[in-house]
Formats: structure tokens, C-alpha cells, sequence
């Protein structure tokens, strides 16, 4: 911690010598998410991060909706927890500028079987509380969506299910948490620990890239690693086996065409292909659900995008004549449990949060909360109440929402909000120097297109990737500007 109180974000260099209270394994959705919420208490707590960035891992390719866990399973932590952070997290973000668009879904039925299971779905809804589901016909469903395709028998409508920006949440929890003194290690990846006795409270020793750091009380948020980083404290309860889901977006000419999230009816194997609009424009269509034994399967597969256009296909024929902006894939830390896997180890001053596998973005925040209060059954002082934190408002990067080169009055105070460098997704220099100098400043080209959407367009930085570039290598020249 710096001397105003202000948490250090490291990307290089030693480790603080002076022990931690909570260490953070994981700078994801999660990680973030509890790093800010522990912020609010006085302790002394760091967050270690293998990767260059906070976010960098799934939380960075999901599909990007805040759920209403209208279809959990009832009674299970993941559904008690996908609710409670769905609350959470769109105060939240209404507080610091996150971009939420509250569209609905419609779980659209193409067949008989699908229609038939509707009304256990909408009962499945109101045991999960949300009573305002409502079951629609076929012309119904055509009313509220006219580029379906033809055979759409019914739907499931559910108007809570919203869209949401899933690069600025983590990005904001971690500002936030770093603003209020909590310390961000980055390039730091955990390689094993030397475990510390609660008896006299003698710290764990994390090994670690970069060297060494002491602390109290550890907690795993390591996504796809929660296994590994549990088998370092001798638990071999579960391992991950990551189910990649691959995406497609297309171009924003497309955004007409849809205005839900159409989900299809749920398989064993998953919620299955959807298409959903984005805050940024687009228009989503996937994921996949592939077992893979790689953790870094983030590649896309000829197979799997030519699968997900066949369904695609039917959903919303129009979508396939559009142009395709982007491809990507994301990980999902499954395991062979159906719940989150968050297990309390007071002996060892230790907390796993792992598994958290489709629902995380929505969950994150009441993962927090639940995880610190375990850290508190396990025996960490939180030293009193918790306290406020300084809010932060977060650069919108939402298309429905007030972007910079709109704003007139922010160009009369200061023109570079009115110097366009991304035309595709129209970001201006004063953008591009903000992120920056930010708190949690990038540490990658890509790093700032998540904060800013330059080079994300269609155009995917071919025509403004080179001044991109140049700004990013002036980047400490321009911080300071
Ligand atoms: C295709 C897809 C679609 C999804 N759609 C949605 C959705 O619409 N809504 C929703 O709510 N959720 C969705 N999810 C789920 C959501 O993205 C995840 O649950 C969430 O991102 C998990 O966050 P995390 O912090 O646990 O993991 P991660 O984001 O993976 O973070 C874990 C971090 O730990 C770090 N790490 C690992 N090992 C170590 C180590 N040894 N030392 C230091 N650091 C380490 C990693 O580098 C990583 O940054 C989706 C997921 C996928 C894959």
C-alpha cells in the first residue's frame, strides 16, 4: 500500500516482505470481486494475478449476460448465489457506470418435446423467484421477434435477463479494490505453498514468479487452475475440465434483427446456442460445450463455427447473411460437481472458490460476500464493520448509453474527446489517454481495447491498429499528459 492508502499494482520487480491478512489467487471476475469486497474492511489484502491483466482469463470470453438464474438448480449454492449477485451487481454497476441493458430473454420451442417442457421451466422460474416469466405462443413470440425463423411453436419469456459489459465489471471491482489500498500483483503466478500454522499464527509462504509472499489467510480464485492450486494445499477434491464454448459476433448492422436473448430449451449438456445482442452493438451467436483436457484451448474450430451457424440458421436466419465481426473462445472451469465448489478449510486459514463455471460474471459479487464470511468462520478478524468505499465511475464503452465523441460540453472542455483514432468503434485519443493512466492500466494492446473497444471493430484494427500501437508505446509519455 502506498502512502494516501492507495493499493501498488506491480507488474515486475519484488514482492512486499511485510505479510498480507487475505491473499487473493486470481485477478478474474471472482478474484476481483473479492478483492474489493475485502477493501471494505481493514485488512491487508493482495491479489495475485499470473497473467499481465486483471480479467485476463474466462471472465474476458463469456457471453456476457447478467442471468437472473431463473433456470438453476433450486435450492443450490449456484442458484442462492447467481440471484443474489444478479441484485448486486446491476446496482453496482448503475453506480459506476457498468452498461447494462435489461432486454429479457425468450427461450424459444422448435419442436413439440421443447414446448412440452415450457411449463416445468416456467415453475422451475417461480421456485428460483422470478414470477414475472411468462409463457408465450407462437404468434406471440413472432410479435415480440420477427426475424425468428419459421417453426417457432412458444417461448419462455423472461424480462430480467440483461446484457451487460463483462470487461469493465472485473476491471472496475479491481480499481475499485486498488483505490481502497488493496495491492495487485501481476505476472505473479502462484507455484506452491508453504503452508503456515494457525496454532500460532505463523503466515503461509507463497512461492511465487516473482518471489515470495507471506500471508494469513489464502484464498483460491483460480478459475481453470482452482484444481491445481487446491492440490498444492493437499486437497484432491475435484479438477477441472475446461468446456470451451466458442462464439461469433457479427457486424452492428445486425443489432436490428434481434431484440432478446433467444435461448433455446437447456440440454444435460448445457444452456446451448443462443443469440444475444451485446451493450457494445453486435450480435452473439454460440457457445459451444466441448470437453477438452487443454486448458488453453482458447482457439476456434472450423467444426465448431460451422456448427453454431447451422443453429444459427434456424434461430435467426437473417443473422447468417451478415457480416462476422469477430471469433473467440472461452474456457469453462467445469468439474464433475453440478454447484460451485467453494469449501472453507479453517484448519488451514484457506478458502477454495472453484467451478465456477457458466454463471460467474453474474455471480461474482455474492461470491464475495459468502467467501468473506467463510474467511470470517475460519477465523479472520475483519476488525470491525465494514466500511463504504470511495465510488468510481468507470469510462462507458456501452452503445446505448453516452459515448465521449457524442458529448459535446466533454469536447468543449477538452478536444481529444473529439479526436476519433478507432472510426469503427469510434474512440478518441482523450479515451485511449484515460485508459492509459488509469489505476489498473493496461499492459497490452488488448488489455486496452477491453477498456476502450479500439481495434475491436470491424475493421479489427487494420486501419487504426498502427496509431493504436503508437499511442500504447507512448504510453508513460501520455500518462503523464
Ligand atoms: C463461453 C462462456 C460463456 C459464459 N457466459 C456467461 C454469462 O453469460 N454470464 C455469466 O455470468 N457467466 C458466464 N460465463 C462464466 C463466467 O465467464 C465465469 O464463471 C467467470 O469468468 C469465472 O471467473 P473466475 O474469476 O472464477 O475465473 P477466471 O476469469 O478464469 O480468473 C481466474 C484467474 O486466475 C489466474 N490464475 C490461475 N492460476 C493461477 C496461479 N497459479 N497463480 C496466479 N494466478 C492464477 C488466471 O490467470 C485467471 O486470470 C461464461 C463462460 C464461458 C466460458
Amino acid at each position: 500500500m502506498n502512502q494516501d492508502g492507495t493499493g501498488l499494482v506491480t507488474r515486475s520487480g519484488s514482492l512486499p516482505s511485510e505479510p498480507y491478512d487475505v491473499t487473493v489467487v486470481g485477478a478474474g471476475v471472482v478474484g476481483a470481486a473479492l478483492a474489493r469486497e475485502l477493501a471494505r474492511y481493514r485488512l491487508r489484502v493482495a491479489v495475485v494475478e499470473s497473467s499481465d491483466d486483471v480479467g485476463e482469463g474466462t471472465s474476458k470470453a463469456n457471453t456476457a449476460i447478467l442471468h437472473t438464474g431463473f433456470d438453476a438448480v433450486p435450492g443450490s449454492l449456484e442458484a442462492r448465489l447467481v440471484r443474489e449477485g444478479q441484485r448486486l451487481l446491476s446496482a453496482y454497476a448503475a453506480e459506476c457506470g457498468i452498461p447494462v441493458e435489461r432486454v429479457g430473454a425468450l427461450l424459444v420451442a422448435w419442436d413439440e418435446e421443447q414446448l412440452a417442457a415450457l411449463p416445468s421451466l416456467l415453475e422451475k422460474a417461480g421456485r428460483n423467484g422470478h414470477d414475472e416469466a411468462a409463457l408465450l405462443d407462437a404468434a406471440e413470440v413472432r410479435a415480440r421477434e420477427p426475424h425468428l425463423g419459421p417453426g417457432a411453436l412458444g417461448a419462455l419469456e423472461v424480462p430480467g435477463e440483461s446484457i451487460i459489459c463483462p470487461w469493465t465489471t472485473p476491471l472496475a471491482f479491481a480499481t475499485q479494490a486498488v483505490r481502497s489500498g488493496v495491492d495487485l500483483h501481476l505476472n505473479c503466478r502462484l507455484t506452491a505453498v508453504g503452508q503456515g500454522d494457525a496454532a500460532d499464527g505463523t503466515p503461509h509462504t507463497l512461492r511465487t514468479s516473482r518471489g515470495d509472499v507471506r500471508t494469513r489467510y489464502l484464498v483460491n480464485a483460480a478459475g481453470l487452475g482452482a484444481d491445481t492450486v487446491d492440490r498444492m494445499l493437499g486437497h484432491d477434491t475435484f479438477t477441472v475440465t475446461p468446456r470451451r464454448g466458442q462464439l461469433i459476433v457479427f457486424d452492428k448492422l445486425a443489432r436490428d434483427l434481434v431484440r432478446h436473448i433467444l435461448l433455446p430449451v437447456p440440454t444435460a449438456l448445457g444452456k446451448g446456442v443462443l443469440v444475444a445482442p451485446t451493450v457494445y452493438g453486435n450480435v452473439l451467436l454460440g457457445p459451444t460445450a466441448e470437453d477438452l483436457d487443454d486448458k488453453q484451448a482458447t482457439g476456434s474450430t472450423a467444426e465448431g463455427l460451422a456448427g453454431l451457424r447451422e443453429k444459427g440458421a434456424r434461430i435467426l436466419p437473417e443473422l447468417l447473411d451478415e457480416d462476422v465481426t469477430a471469433v473467440y473462445a472461452g474456457l469453462r472451469a467445469a468439474t464433475e460437481d453440478d454447484d460451485y465448489q467453494i469449501h472453507a478449510r479453517p484448519g488451514q486459514r484457506y478458502v477454495t472458490v472453484g467451478g465456477i463455471r457458466s454463471t460467474g460474471l453474474t455471480a461474482s459479487m455474492a461470491i464475495a460476500a459468502y467467501v468473506t464470511g467463510l474467511l470470517a468462520d475460519c477465523g479472520l478478524d475483519l476488525g470491525g464493520e465494514s466500511r463504504e468505499l470511495a465510488p468510481v465511475t468507470m469510462p462507458n464503452l456501452g452503445e446505448n448509453f453516452p459515448r465521449p465523441y457524442q458529448r459535446a460540453e466533454l469536447i468543449a472542455a477538452d478536444p481529444e474527446y473529439g479526436a476519433l483514432v478507432c472510426h469503427c468503434e469510434r474512440v478518441t485519443r482523450g479515451e485511449i489517454r484515460d485508459a492509459l493512466a488509469s489505476t489498473v492500466a493496461p499492459g497490452s494492446l488488448d488489455g486496452l481495447r477491453r477498456r476502450t473497444r479500439a481495434r475491436g471493430g470491424r475493421c479489427q484494427g487494420f486501419y487504426c491498429g498502427a496509431a493504436v500501437r503508437e499511442l500504447f508505446d507512448r504510453r508513460d509519455w501520455l500518462a503523464t499528459r
